[in-house]
């Protein structure tokens, strides 16, 4: 179990600068001797494991902050994920019969577990992720407000509902919902709370869910489990299993009837070519290589500052992060001074509470390809304007927050997703150009722009491919939004979460329409011929009185 740390201790470095470009001091926090922090709980590590329906080898996972043993966790094996199926398909049956009120009541009973509980929920993601205190509560209001925004809309949106039927009065349609039956949805472990809140929408419609967290950061789509357990509801709803995809990725994908997964687009392209050859549905949250657009007119102070919280939150590794910031020449010296200058007062650090403004990478192929990526544009003629080395004096996988000038097409991060502290400023003239390179890439997730015309934003946003776009915000407005959709467009994903779309493709659309008074058939009175003829006109004459 674990853990205390032999790594970093407190001291002020200065930034690596493989190209001798000018570097900006960097702060790094004082953390308590002995390591982070308070340990977890062994206790509530063997409440949790418990959840899981698992019964193959075990898998030790290690605290990001020090590289030490945190929790030995079962895999589940393709046996338990057809048990995991089984009793699903079992409590859903009854779940479904239950009021979609009741159904509701549970989420808002989540949403106040999750806030009074939230200092648990902190621990838990800092130790499994390495991230900063500050980035995991937004995990924690992200998934509190996605509960009570699903508790509170999905008694409207489920209700049957009246629609305009083939002829008005004749024929009545009616628009029913219902529940998919079991939705597999697979989460990665960059954001393992906010994101299993995909779970909580199919509940609402009446769903059973299989559930496959990575494992890394299993234990907090367990903490949320149990507490939804502790909130109404039946435990045999939400199973949760763990595996690699190659050892349980089939008989998941192959028991579903639909399929939520949010990862890489690699992974994303086959789960959707899996998922089309069974006919089901499926919505893919998938990677994203953002920009965020300053424009001449833009609080170039306001922009550098909300910079560092959209390039660096969860040391990049959020789907939603810029890697890309085009500013108009005008402000572009103005806007690198204040950006070099802010990321220079970011404390780095392993620390259970908020004196820190950046933790570490996850994982170490997280750290590796954050080094080649910065390699290989140094190699190709990028300049390093801060950070471009890791810590490993402050533990195995810290690095830190690095910008970069002069990256060209040639490197590799110039197009590739990073998903690390890294961020390439480029110089561009005026809001065509920042368009054109915002949208030279092959995805499509989220943008930024800032501006202090809302209406040129807005016009600038609207021409953006970016599924989300923030003005004045490098992502928290949009994905904040929790009544509007959130997803990629282009090779950024498919269907979206949230608002009224993330509830709604989680059920089945079923018309009912029923003809009163006349039917289809022609009345013995009229030939074929002359009831052709009556109902184009009437037709027409809907049309002109606007009641079709
Ligand atoms: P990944 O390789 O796609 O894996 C993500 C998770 O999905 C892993 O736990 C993986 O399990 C599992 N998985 C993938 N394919 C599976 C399959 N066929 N069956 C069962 N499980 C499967 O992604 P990653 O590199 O770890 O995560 C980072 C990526 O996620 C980035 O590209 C990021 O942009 C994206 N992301 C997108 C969003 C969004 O909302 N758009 C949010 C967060 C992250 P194993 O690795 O154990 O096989």
């Amino acid at each position: 179990m674990t853990a205390t740390t032999s790594a970093g201790t407190a001291e002020t470095g200065g930034t690596a600068n493989a190209t001798g470009a000018a570097g900006t001091a960097m702060a790094t926090a004082a953390r308590p001797a002995g390591g982070p922090g308070r340990r977890l709980d062994e206790g509530l590590i063997q409440r949790l494991v418990a959840g899981l329906t698992a019964s193959g080898e075990a898998t030790v996972i290690e605290a990001p902050f020090t590289g030490e043993p945190l929790a030995s966790l079962r895999q589940s094996t393709a046996a338990d994920v057809t048990e995991a199926f089984a009793a699903a398909r079992a409590a859903q049956a009854k779940w479904a019969a239950v009021p979609v009120r009741d159904r509701a009541g549970v989420l808002a009973r989540l949403h106040d577990l999750v806030l009074a509980r939230r200092d648990e929920a902190l621990d838990i993601l800092q130790w499994e992720a390495g991230k900063a205190r500050a980035h995991a509560v937004e995990e924690v209001l992200e998934v509190a407000s996605c509960a009570l925004y699903v508790a509170r809309r999905a008694p409207r949106l489920l209700v049957p509902h009246r629609r305009a039927g083939a002829f008005p009065v004749l024929t009545r349609a009616v628009e029913a919902r219902h529940p998919k039956g079991v939705v597999c949805v697979i989460t990665p472990w960059n954001y393992p709370l906010a994101l299993s809140d995909d779970v909580l929408p199919a509940l609402a419609a009446g769903n059973a869910v299989v559930h496959k967290p990575d494992t890394q950061t299993a234990l907090s789509a367990l903490w949320l489990r149990s507490l939804a357990v502790e909130a109404g509801m039946p435990p045999a709803l939400w199973q949760v299993v763990l595996g690699s995809r190659r050892t349980i990725g089939e008989p998941l994908l192959d028991s579903a009837d639909f399929v939520s997964f949010t990862g890489s687009t690699e992974a994303g392209r086959a789960i959707a070519a899996r998922a089309g050859q069974r006919l089901i549905g499926c919505s893919l949250e998938l990677g994203g290589k953002n920009p965020m657009l300053v424009l001449a007119d833009a609080d170039v102070q306001k922009a550098a500052v909300g910079a560092i919280r959209a390039c660096f939150t969860n040391a990049g590794q959020l789907c939603v992060a810029m890697e890309r910031i085009y500013v108009d020449r005008s402000v572009h010296e103005q806007f690198v001074e204040a950006f070099l200058a802010a990321t220079g007062r970011l404390r780095l650090g392993a620390s259970l509470d908020f004196s820190t403004d950046m933790g570490s990478l996850t994982f170490r192929r997280q750290l590796e390809k954050v080094e080649a990526h910065v390699g290989d544009a140094v190699a190709k003629g990028a300049r390093v304007l801060a950070g471009g080395r890791a810590r490993p004096d402050l533990g195995p996988l810290f690095y830190e927050p690095t910008v970069l000038a002069d990256v060209t097409p040639e490197m590799a991060l110039y197009r590739e997703e990073t998903f690390g502290p890294v961020v390439a400023v480029y110089p561009v003239d005026g809001d065509d150009a920042a368009v054109a390179a915002a949208n030279d890439s092959e995805y499509g997730l989220n943008a930024s722009v800032w501006s202090r015309s809302t209406a040129r934003a807005r016009a600038v946003a609207a021409r953006l491919q970016a599924g989300t776009v923030n003005i004045n915000e490098g992502y928290a407005s949009a994905y904040g939004s929790q009544g509007a959709p959130m997803g990629g467009m282009k090779a950024s994903g498919l269907g979206r979460r949230h608002g009224g779309e993330g509830l709604l493709k989680l059920t089945e659309a079923q018309t009912v329409a029923s003809q009163h008074v006349l039917g289809f058939e022609p009345p013995s009175f009229l030939t074929p011929e002359r009831y052709a003829n009556l109902l184009a006109q009437t037709l027409t004459v809907l049309k002109r009185l606007r009641i079709r």
